[in-house]
């Protein structure tokens, strides 16, 4: 028996070398470190169980005890350390520390065991059957050592069984479960030791029997399960199988690392001179990049470089580059822009085709709401001014249907151009009033004006805008309000530096707006309440127009409603002011009844024009609505017959409608320009295409102004009278 230990103590010692040899050879991390750490300790302490084994007497065996401590009492520690650390397990260094100091002083008490009782009370030295040994009973720091070596042992043994329950990797969980095994014979023997559980183990210290098994296993996990290359393996799997190109440098700016993805990204680098001119070129791109905020393209794909500083102990040991294989998200994004751009087309092409059919709509409206109005100046008839009347109003409702559809493709186009002018707010609200009044006593609905009279005579905006906003914002409440009242107030409160506030407001007693159909309002197409408005019309755009023409301006529209009970729209827009004196009433230009009572302008007999247009009913309605002004008027249907008309004649004004068929206006305007001419005419575009900056192009292309179609009489007339020479117009009607 005596020889079989001897044989296992030597057999131990041998593989405990070899386990100090390989933790030696592949040193790189802690866990190396601890390894080798308590296989340094396990083989001091099998030493020296050799020579208790030869000792002859105690003082013999007392030495070898405490030359034997200078390991065993570390070895718990260490492979304790060395599980938490193999398996990630986190343990604060505070902690490591004491752990470390409570053995220390243990030891101390060790080597003064003869002195103090503080770690055997007792000692007595026999041999038994050939096996010398020390018969004791502990004091208390044995206990503390015994305590805290099963402590380690059992909590070692837990911590590497879950890890291995919890392996997914195969070789991974075989070496876990070899440190495992290792782990708790050491463990085990640590308890039949304590606790004498077997015969053998009152003859002497089986611990050894323990180390040697676990010794072997932990040889097995790392020879056969390749324990300490974990870290090379994990290298190899994880940094060099990352789709990211990895490259340090150290603190002299020496290329010391890169990974395989890097090696693939730049083949110089694999060349092996990592500290020549290549290196430095290759740093140099990368932070080049990273300067310029650019992704690197190479290969086919596109990288993302990113540098950071290597940090030890507070000193810059170096950088290491990353650079991030962002191929995917860069042709994704590409592929957004490219979706983008067909949208966008695919919105283009709906604008151009509202336009377009707005266009195509509105020449027919202007043929019958010319005549119309044709009807409604000459008949005398009161039945047919009736029905003259009716066909005005439903042509003025397609037309203002066709403008908002119109409106709206220029604003989404961002063509909606805001023009400043000076005008006169009292004859704007004048104008408002005057136009909603009749529809609103038609309801029986009590129509209450709130005009501010202290708000100054003359302003600088864009009234027609403005004017647009407060009349989308009137006709709705006419149009969701049956009975009780609507209130139009417009107000005015000083902004400094020579600008006014304008406040304009609209309540009604309507139908009201539901709370979660307030996010509704202003898309586009989309009518609240679909069902319960059917029969009222309307596009759904008035609001969302409305609603962008006053982000234009720099303001925005407020909404108070409460369903069932009614609500009150308003805005603000800050106007230049250009007279300061106050308004006053805005009553006094009431032009009320004034609608179909038609007065000419002016009167010029001598004056000449030419209307050039390929529809001859556009001729016709022009040519009779200014019948009554007396003007000379000659027409054309095409470019051709107006170049020829232009040169044969003196006109005063000539009208060029845009869109013709063979020569359109501009090529017209062009050519009639190109002749001698001693006194040039005003040149005035007639257009239905009002959709894109209209007026920068038409005074780019030559004209003096343009004027939309459906042409109104009396829109005509003022553009007329203000391009005549004075000499030409014979009375004006002080009217305007
Ligand atoms: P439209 O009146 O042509 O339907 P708008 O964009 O002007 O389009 O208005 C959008 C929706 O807002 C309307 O369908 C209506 O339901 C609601 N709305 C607008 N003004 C009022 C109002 N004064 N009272 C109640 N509901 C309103």
């Amino acid at each position: 028996m005596y020889q079989f230990v001897i044989t296992v103590l030597y057999l131990t010692i041998a593989g405990l070398f070899a386990v100090c040899w390989f933790a030696l050879r592949k040193w790189s991390t802690r866990i190396h470190a601890y390894l080798f750490f308590s296989s340094v300790a396990n083989l001091v302490y099998d030493a020296a169980c050799l020579l208790e084994l030869r000792a002859k007497d105690q003082d013999s065996y007392v030495v070898a005890l405490k030359m034997g401590y200078i390991g065993r009492i570390w070895i718990g520690l260490a492979l304790f350390l060395f599980v938490v650390e193999l398996c990630g397990t986190y343990i604060p260094s505070f902690v490591k520390g004491s752990m470390a100091l409570v053995h220390a002083i243990i030891y101390i008490s060790i080597l003064e065991i003869e002195r103090t009782d503080l770690y055997y009370n007792y000692m007595e030295f026999v041999i038994e059957d050939g096996f010398p040994k020390l018969i004791h009973t502990g004091g208390p720091l044995y206990f503390v050592q015994s305590a805290l070596n099963l402590f380690y042992t059992f909590v070692g043994v837990f911590i590497i069984t879950l890890k291995f329950i919890r392996e997914k990797n195969p070789i991974a969980r075989k070496r876990y479960m070899m440190t495992s095994i290792a782990m708790f014979s050491i463990g085990a023997s640590y308890v039949i030791y304590y606790f004498k559980l077997i015969p053998l183990a009152k003859k002497f210290d089986v611990m050894i029997f323990g180390f040697a098994i676990g010794t072997v296993f932990m040889l097995i996990a790392i020879i056969k399960y390749r324990m300490l290359d974990a870290e090379s393996l994990a290298r190899k799997y994880v940094v060099d199988e990352l789709s990211e190109g990895i490259i340090v440098i150290d603190a002299e700016g020496k290329i010391a690392y890169f990974n395989k993805p890097a090696g693939r990204l730049f083949p110089e680098l694999t060349k092996g001179n990592l500290s020549g001119k290549g290196a430095d070129n290759i740093i140099e791109r990368i932070r080049f990049a990273i300067y310029c905020d650019e992704p690197m393209r190479m290969d086919n794909r596109v990288f993302t470089p990113r540098a950071n500083s290597l940090m030890q102990d507070g000193t810059n040991v170096g950088t290491i580059y990353v650079l991030a294989d962002d191929s995917e998200h860069y042709r994704y994004m590409e592929e957004l822009r490219e979706q983008k751009e067909i949208a966008d087309e695919a919105n283009k092409a709906k604008s151009q085709f509202l336009a377009n059919m707005s266009h195509e709509i509105r020449t027919p409206i202007n043929a019958i709401l010319g005549m119309d109005e044709m009807i409604l100046r000459d008949s005398s008839e009161k039945e047919i001014k009736e029905y003259a009347d009716d066909i005005q109003t439903s042509g003025r409702t397609l037309l203002t249907l066709i403008n908002d559809i119109l409106d709206f493709s220029k604003v989404e186009e961002g063509k909606m151009e805001i023009v400043p002018v000076q005008y006169d707010p009292g004859l704007m609200v004048n104008d408002l009033v005057n136009m909603v009044s009749d529809r609103i006593a038609q309801k029986g609905i009590k129509f209450e004006v709130i005009f501010d009279r202290s708000i100054p005579k003359l302003l600088k905006g864009d009234e027609i805008r403005i004017k647009q906003c407060a009349m989308n914002l009137l006709t709705n409440a006419i149009k969701y309000t049956d009975s009780g009242a609507i209130t139009f107030a417009v107000g005015a409160e000083s902004a400094g530096g020579g600008s006014i506030m304008l406040n304009i407001s609209v309540k009604d007693t309507g139908v009201g707006i539901k709370p979660e159909d307030m996010q509704n309002l202003f898309s586009p197409f989309v009518r609240v309440e679909g069902k319960k408005n059917r029969i009222i019309e309307g596009s759904g755009l008035g609001l969302s127009i409305t609603k962008r023409l006053l982000e234009l301006m720099g303001s925005d529209i407020h909404i108070k409603s409460k369903y069932g009970i009614g609500s009150e729209f308003s805005f603000s827009v800050s106007q230049e002011v250009l007279n300061s004196e106050p308004v006053g009433d805005y009553g006094h230009r009431d032009s009320k009844g004034k609608k179909h009572v038609y007065r000419e302008l002016f009167h010029a007999p001598d004056a000449k024009i030419l209307v050039v247009d390929d529809i001859k009913m556009n001729l016709t309605v022009i040519t009779k609505l200014l019948k009554r002004t007396e003007i000379q008027i000659d027409t054309a249907l095409s470019g051709p017959e107006a170049i020829e008309k232009a040169a044969g004649n003196e006109y005063d004004i000539i009208f060029i409608d845009h869109l013709m068929p063979d020569m359109d206006g501009i090529e017209t305007l062009k050519r009639i320009k190109e002749q001698e001419n001693k006194n040039p005419p005003v040149y005035v575009a007639l257009t239905a295409n009002a959709i894109s900056g209209a007026r920068e192009m038409y005074l780019d292309a030559g004209f003096n102004d343009y004027i939309s179609k459906p042409v109104e009489g009396e829109r005509l007339e003022k553009l007329i009278k203000g391009y005549l020479p004075a000499e030409k117009l014979l009375d004006t009607p002080d009217s305007v």
